[in-house]
């Protein structure tokens, strides 16, 4: 170089040409920090370099939360687990570090009547995973059925199924809510012989895979599908009282109205059909 001066202007187009919005940002900043300490010129460069690197994985996280569709609010901290006393805390903090199952395609699966915080439980892992790089979609089982139908039609399910790829984990919730036409039952099965030892899935269900052959038309299919689901899976049993009658109950027992008018048969109206216990 001819001269020590540096030109701001043209090395903050260099930046902007290179991608690096940290360095762009905090050059000036941390530059000035160096002179005035004696900093070695490593140094200087390992700090712009940290930040940069700091900065992608923000943004990087950022994407991810965007495209996964997660429950807003639904978080890990906002768990009760004494609610469920057969999950442990440590058990589904081992699952969202990731490490041993979506890098196998294993899956998880969540059982349990309407209310017992299957929905909530789920996108909190989904958070969890996210924060530590994985990629996670959250949907209705439904709403993923409706696509995949719409991408057949066009001859596109392939693709469709392909897409999902990106996503280490495919949540999956309330799968008993899918329609049983053949129709429907299909793409979902397709669905899950391509994920098959490949990537996760995360499926929430109120009925146990015992009734599975009720709710979808074909047997064998059926069978097949459980099959690859269970092979690699962990299964979480939330056979709890539904959260929202126990919290709405134990509400009105604070308000101190009468006994009676603190059953749940007041509350239950709130939950779907199935009554637990
Ligand atoms: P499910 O999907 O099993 O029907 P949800 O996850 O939708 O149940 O739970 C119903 C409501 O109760 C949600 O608002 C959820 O946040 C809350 N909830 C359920 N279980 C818990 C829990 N253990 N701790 C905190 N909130 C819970
Ligand atoms: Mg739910």
């Amino acid at each position: 170089m001819k001269s020590p001066v540096i030109d701001a202007g043209r090395l903050t187009l260099l930046l902007t040409e290179l991608r690096l919005p940290a360095t762009k940002a905090m050059w000036p900043q941390i530059a000035e920090q160096a002179d005035k300490e004696g900093w070695p010129a490593a140094r200087f460069l390992a700090a712009l370099t940290e930040h940069e690197l700091a900065e992608r994985d923000r943004r990087r996280i950022e994407r991810h939360l965007a495209e996964a569709r997660l429950l807003p609010g639904k978080t890990l901290e906002t768990f009760e687990f004494e609610a469920l006393p057969m999950i442990s805390k440590a058990q589904v903090m081992a699952v969202t570090a990731g490490d041993g199952w979506l890098d196998q395609g294993a899956n998880l699966l969540m059982f349990g009547p309407p209310g017992g915080g299957k929905s909530h439980l789920a996108s909190a892992i989904g958070l969890a995973l996210i924060e530590n790089g994985w990629r996670v979609l959250f949907t209705r089982t439904t709403d993923l059925v409706q696509k995949l139908q719409v991408a057949r039609r066009e001859l596109g399910l392939e693709a469709a199924i392909n897409r999902l790829d990106r996503y280490h984990l495919l949540i999956l919730d309330d799968l008993a809510y899918v329609a049983k036409d053949q129709a429907e039952t299909s793409v979902l099965f397709e669905l899950i012989g391509a994920r098959y030892e490949r990537r996760s899935m995360l499926i929430t269900a109120n009925q146990p895979f015992g009734e599975w052959g009720k709710i979808f038309p074909d047997p064998a299919m059926t069978l097949a599908a459980v099959d690859r689901l269970v092979h690699h899976a962990t299964i979480f049993e939330l056979n709890v009282e539904s959260y929202r009658r126990r919290a709405a109950v134990e509400q009105k027992r604070k308000r101190g109205r009468p006994a009676s008018y603190a059953t749940p048969v007041n509350t239950a109206a709130a939950d779907a059909p199935r009554q637990s216990n």
